[in-house]
């Protein structure tokens, strides 16, 4: 494991629903390190849907490179420059965008980072509104089947996972060792485990593999797909399980994720 899990590291306090400088909300978040130059940012999100959710962005700090995974919502844009303002990031200083998938909650705040290439996946690329549509630029294929890259950026794997959205990927790291799977799968409305932003808690993963083994005795449509995009991640090493919403959970998350493609194969 590359780094130490940290405690989270900034958080902000409530404060009223003041406007920002664009007369955006100004959010709620939460900032915590996950390794060495990887950041996990969830912004408390009141006012999108009917309950209360996180909607998670990453930071991925290079040497010459500043990766953004994922870019919230266009209301998020005053908060996410002042989280990325707390570990020394300016928003010109963002090198790529990578997107997990098309939906705004995803999308609209890539629009702040006017410098940074933009990359998303070809049958997504259709979701995107203009003006951001015509400045993403699409992953290639690599290698493997059902792989891509974004140019320029090495140590990066990207699968398709085949669900949620046609273009949804995950996006593997190899240097901090975190797996990004958008809304793959993911926490959304879920508070967070003890408050913690960050967790290795076999509660979290126990509950997360009987939520897909009950997918899998429903017959939910789609769980057939859910289960090939899985099975597509379980040669990755992680140490960090980032998901679009809530909770990252940690440690040894290659015997996490084979837990829950058994856990679906039972449920079948
Ligand atoms: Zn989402």
């Amino acid at each position: 494991m590359l780094g130490i899990i940290e405690a989270i590291i900034s958080s902000n306090s409530r404060r009223d629903a003041d406007s920002g400088s664009k007369g955006w909300l100004k959010m709620n978040y939460k900032l915590a390190q996950l390794a060495a130059g990887a950041y996990v940012i969830a912004v408390e999100d009141t006012f999108s849907w009917d309950v209360m959710s996180y909607t998670n962005c990453y930071v991925l700090k290079r040497e010459d490179k500043i990766i953004l995974i994922d870019a919230g919502r266009q209301e998020y844009q005053d908060t996410i420059v002042e989280v990325l303002s707390t570990i020394g990031i300016t928003p010109e200083q963002v090198t790529q965008v990578l997107l997990t998938h098309g939906h705004r909650d995803h999308v609209e705040g890539a629009a702040l980072f006017k410098q940074a290439e933009k990359f998303v996946h070809r049958a997504d690329a259709s979701m995107l509104a203009a003006p951001l549509a015509t400045v993403f630029k699409q992953y290639v294929p690599a290698a493997g089947e059902f792989t891509f890259a974004a140019t320029g950026i090495e140590a990066l794997e990207i699968v398709l996972v085949n669900t949620h959205s046609p273009g949804s990927v995950a996006i593997y790291d190899r240097l901090s060792q975190a797996l990004f799977v958008g809304d793959f799968f993911c926490y959304f409305g879920e508070n967070l485990p003890d408050g913690e932003l960050v967790t290795d808690s076999e509660r979290i993963k126990r509950g997360s593999c009987d939520y897909v083994a009950g997918q899998a005795a429903a017959k939910e449509p789609g769980f057939d797909k859910f289960m090939l995009g899985l099975n597509r991640l379980l040669n990755f090493t992680p140490e960090f399980f980032c998901t679009g919403h809530g909770v990252v959970v940690s440690r040894d998350i290659q015997t996490f994720l084979a837990n829950m493609w058994k856990s679906g194969r039972k449920g079948q």
